[in-house]
């Protein structure tokens, strides 16, 4: 005890833990509630008490991969595809731009029906919107990330999953590794904030392993982090495995806040399908960013990278009010500006700024 409570106030304090000391932080339950509270101190006074929302547009959940854990996977006959047109798009965006958020991501499968172009065409007509853009459609050449942040995209979101290659390659077969840190390194070098994360709860996946990701988000800078629990998906080959853990996966949120104090870090549907108000469980645990969903009507329900996925029956409008009561009942409040990450902003004001001024870009 006295030993982990030295570990979290050295995190705390250095922002730094070798992987011996972050596996044992990772696998001791007993230190939970030390380590979420050290990280929502940290949270506040490197990003402050505004939570960044997102308007999340699934667009499409055509997918040309086959990973093991996705209901969006080629081979999974049970899921009905859709792909949004360019203009509904836009007009989604639009939508959440009304609803005052002022960063979109745009999601998908790999659906090689949005070439380079297309999509970039699409980035264009949102950039003109005054919004930041997030892009999230997996793995492409640099010419197509080089393009897309020409055309006005920001972010850039591509979790790692897992950082133990093997087990990577194992579950997304025919993907390397390689080519994932490839994607990544590609997008930090283009000028996007990289966003990554990991799926916490994989079959053989070890807290090591979770120790590992978080020295790799550590040395890659990552801009931005989300983790999820693995939410068993039927209709994939780890349809029978043991759910993710969700306070395994708090621990590694507290830890990636003490750890990397100035990334933004959402608070995950995924946790929230796991437990009610889970996402409020994790704002108070170090995270600061919340992507309500903005896609509509059937289309939510179809977007089925899990089961359970919460509010598929809820409009955008219904998501945006439900998530900023909340918000404001945990004494926080709805940021007014782009969030972008804060650089160096150590201790003092800059970081609660309700304006655009603090915005790097
Ligand atoms: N095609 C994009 C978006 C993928 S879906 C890409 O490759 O980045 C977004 C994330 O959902 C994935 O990165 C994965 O971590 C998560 N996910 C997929 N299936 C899941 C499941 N069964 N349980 C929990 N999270 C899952």
């Amino acid at each position: 005890m006295l030993e982990t409570n030295f570990l979290i106030e050295k995190a705390a304090k250095t922002h730094h833990l070798n992987l011996t000391e972050i596996t044992s932080l990772l696998a001791d339950s007993s230190c939970e509630e030390a380590l979420c509270r050290a990280a929502d101190t940290v949270r506040h006074d490197f990003v402050g008490d505004g939570v960044h929302l997102r308007g999340l547009i699934e667009f499409s959940n055509i997918c040309r991969q086959d990973c093991m854990y996705c209901g969006l996977r080629r081979d999974n006959g049970n899921v009905e595809r859709y792909r949004l047109t360019e203009d509904e798009i836009v007009r989604l965006a639009e939508k959440a731009k009304g609803y005052g958020y002022r960063t979109v991501v745009l999601q998908s499968g790999e659906d090689a029906h949005f070439t380079a172009e297309r999509l970039a065409a699409i980035v264009r007509r949102i950039h003109a919107m005054d919004l930041a853009i997030t892009l999230s459609v997996g793995e492409r050449p640099r010419e197509d990330y080089a393009l897309w942040r020409e055309a006005g995209a920001d972010r850039y979101l591509l979790r790692i999953e897992t950082t133990d290659a093997a087990l990577y390659e194992s579950l997304d077969p025919g993907m390397s590794y390689e080519n994932r840190v490839r994607c990544l390194r590609d997008l930090g070098e283009l000028g996007y904030e990289v966003g990554t994360g990991s799926l916490v709860g994989l079959p053989g996946q070890t807290a090591e392993m979770l120790a590992r990701d978080i020295l790799f988000f550590q040395d890659i800078d990552a801009d931005m982090i989300g983790i999820g629990p693995l939410i068993p998906n039927g209709d994939t080959p780890l349809g029978t495995a043991a759910p993710g853990d969700f306070h395994l996966t708090r621990r590694m949120v507290a830890l990636l806040r003490l750890l990397l104090p100035e990334a933004n870090i959402p608070a995950t549907t995924a946790m929230e399908t796991m437990v009610p108000r889970g996402r409020e469980l994790i704002l108070a645990s170090g995270a600061n960013v919340v992507m309500p969903n903005v896609t509509e009507g059937d289309y939510r329900r179809k977007y089925a990278l899990y089961p359970g996925k919460i509010c598929v029956a809820d409009t955008p409008a219904d998501c945006r009010a439900c998530m900023s009561g909340r918000i404001a009942a945990m004494g926080r409040f709805v940021a007014k500006d782009k969030g972008f990450r804060h650089h160096g902003h150590h201790g003092s004001q800059p970081h609660f700024k309700d304006t655009d001024t603090a915005e790097s870009q």
